[in-house]
């Protein structure tokens, strides 16, 4: 009997944003493969008998996809349970589509199990709305494209600048400085607000804020690395509402 294989989104990294579907399948699961998105934390949860690594670099190369692909169905061949585990949700720049049309194309069951999107919720724990009555009536999420494996962007920064509303950047902290200055050439105005998340839910986050002139400067200064997220527009600002609130909280 092959045995079936969960997409299944971990959630930005604190465990308990992992689903309670998540929780259980990572239980009931013979493999889990992953990679490190989902964070130390979530990670050291995990029995380290079922947990296969496939996000590892061996000399700076990553596992490639294909290979992710063949493990799937093969383990799943083999009659396991398996959990392919992935950071936020699996099909949001989480290459979930190509996993499930492996499966599908190979006949092996499997079920998609969504998570919780760092494109809203690093926003979010950082007391940025991605949407807000009269400020942002629309939300893009693009991807900077820091990934090595693919050099050209074909995100078409002066339709978002023209579009207006939130803009969300994944993968987004190495190409800070270009993206930034290509929204200010399409007309956004530089002093737009801006706040780059790093690791949100994670013990180390960190939050970089500025305007679309001062903030690439900002992350550097403060030493921003991946995974990061970057939201662009005004709803940035009222984090420092929101953040007096927030550090109010028992
Ligand atoms: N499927 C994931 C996104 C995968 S692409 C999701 O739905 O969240 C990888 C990018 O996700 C990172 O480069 C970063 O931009 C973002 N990301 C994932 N987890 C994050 C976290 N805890 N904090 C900040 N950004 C995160």
């Amino acid at each position: 009997m092959t045995g079936t294989v969960y997409l299944v989104g971990s959630g930005p990294g604190d465990p308990e944003l992992l689903t309670v579907k998540a929780r259980r399948l990572l239980e009931a699961a013979d493999v889990v493969l992953h990679d490190r998105l989902p964070g130390p934390e979530l990670l050291a949860e995990i029995p380290e008998r079922k947990r296969v690594d496939v996000g590892k670099r061996v000399g700076g190369e990553r596992t490639p996809q294909a290979a992710i692909n063949g493990a799937l169905v093969a383990h799943a061949r083999e009659g396991k349970t398996v959990v392919r585990l992935k950071g936020g949700d699996p099909m949001v720049f989480g290459r979930g589509g190509e996993e499930a049309a492996h499966l599908a194309e190979h006949g092996v069951p499997f079920e998609v199990v969504p998570g919780v999107t760092s494109a809203v919720a690093a926003p979010g724990v950082a007391g940025i709305p991605v949407t807000h009555r009269g400020t942002a009536s629309c939300v893009s999420v693009v991807t900077g494209h820091e990934d090595p494996e693919k050099p050209e962007s074909d995100v078409d920064w002066a339709a978002l600048a023209e579009t207006g509303g939130t803009i969300v950047v994944l993968m987004g902290v190495r190409r800070l400085p270009e993206y930034t200055a290509a929204l200010c050439e399409a007309g956004l105005d530089g002093d737009t607000p801006v706040a780059v998340v790093e690791r949100a839910t994670w013990p180390a986050q960190q939050v970089a804020t500025g305007t679309l002139a001062t903030v690439a400067d900002e992350a550097e200064r403060v030493g921003v690395s991946p995974p990061a997220v970057t939201v662009v527009g005004d709803v940035a600002a009222q984090r420092e509402q929101v953040l007096a609130f927030l550090e109010g909280e028992p």
